[in-house]
Order: structure tokens, then sequence, then C-alpha cells
């Protein structure tokens, strides 16, 4: 057994970390809402950009996701493919993958029935070359599940900000008010 770091972000969710060499597998507990998606994801990336680029995440005991924790996602998906990586899910419950899909956002994502398969399928990702676009990201402002086909300038419909998508993926916002 490796060692499981957990990291309580609010009294809604919690995070149960373990490190499997490049391979994070992260287990999340609880409620994904405005409030606490941001701490999630800025662990998460945090992790990334130490060069942990693939994600594995466990979904069993989250029983909710607002549209900010499916930017959250999305933002730690777009983390892991510009590092080369991947990130996947399984145990996904009813209700999280009903607000998935009602964003539009499922088949941005490979979800798997349990722990083996998503793990193995990451592995197998290691050896291969993920296209980046089409893009699933959330914009800079307020976490809005965006996509796009190719990189450019763009304004999110949402709520108005305005940023660049880099041929590598990355997110710039133009005016950050
Ligand atoms: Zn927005």
């Amino acid at each position: 057994m490796s060692d499981i770091e957990k990291i309580k972000i609010d009294d809604h969710l919690t995070l149960m970390i373990e490190d499997l060499d490049i391979i994070v597998h992260m287990k999340i507990k609880g409620i994904l809402e405005t409030d606490n998606s941001h701490g999630f994801q800025r662990v998460a990336v945090n992790l990334v950009d130490q060069g942990k680029r693939f994600m594995l995440l466990g979904l069993e005991e989250l029983s909710y996701t607002s549209s900010t924790g499916v930017g959250a996602f999305l933002t730690i998906l777009r983390a892991c493919k510009t590092h080369k990586g991947n990130a996947v899910i399984y145990d996904m419950q009813p209700r999280v993958k009903e607000s998935f899909d009602l964003l539009g956002f499922s088949r941005f994502f490979e979800s798997f029935h349990n722990y083996d398969l998503a793990l193995a399928h990451l592995r197998q990702s290691e050896h291969e070359d993920i296209p980046l676009f089409p893009l699933a990201f959330a914009c800079p402002k307020e976490s809005h599940p965006l996509r796009i086909n190719k990189p450019g300038y763009y304004t999110c419909p949402h709520c108005d900000v305005k940023f660049q998508v880099t041929e590598k993926g990355e997110v710039l916002a133009l005016a950050l008010k």
C-alpha cells in the first residue's frame, strides 16, 4: 500500500490522493460546487505541474457537481493534455453524469466502470499521442465549460471574458478585471 494523502477542501469536499509515480489516483468525496471547485482544481493542477501528468479520478463518492465543478474537471483534463498526459474518470454516479451530459461534456471525458479498467487505459495512453483539439476547457473568469476546435481568440458567451487559446492549449485571459 502506498501512502494516501487526505486533503479537506471544505466541509463538503475531501480529496484522497495516492501517488502512483507519474500517475495520480485521486478519489473525490462529497459535492463539487462553486465554492470548492477552485480548491479541487488548484490541488489537481499543481500535481500536474509537478510532473504528475496522468490523473485517475475516482468519483464513487462524488454525489453532485455544479457546472463550475464540470469546468474544474475540464481544466484538469486540459492541464494533463498540455503536458502530454491524460485524465480519466471511473465510478461516475448518475447525478454527476447527468451534469456532464446536460452541459454536453461527457464525450470529452473517458469514463470507466471501475478502477482497474481506468488504470489500464491510462497506462496505455502513456504511449499514445492524444490530440489536444477539439479542446474542452473552462473560461478563465467564471469557469464556464466551453469547447473549441482550434487555437485562436475567443469570448465566453456566458460572461463575455475575452481570452486566447494557444496551440499548446494554454488559456490566457486578455482582460481580467
Ligand atoms: Zn465565462
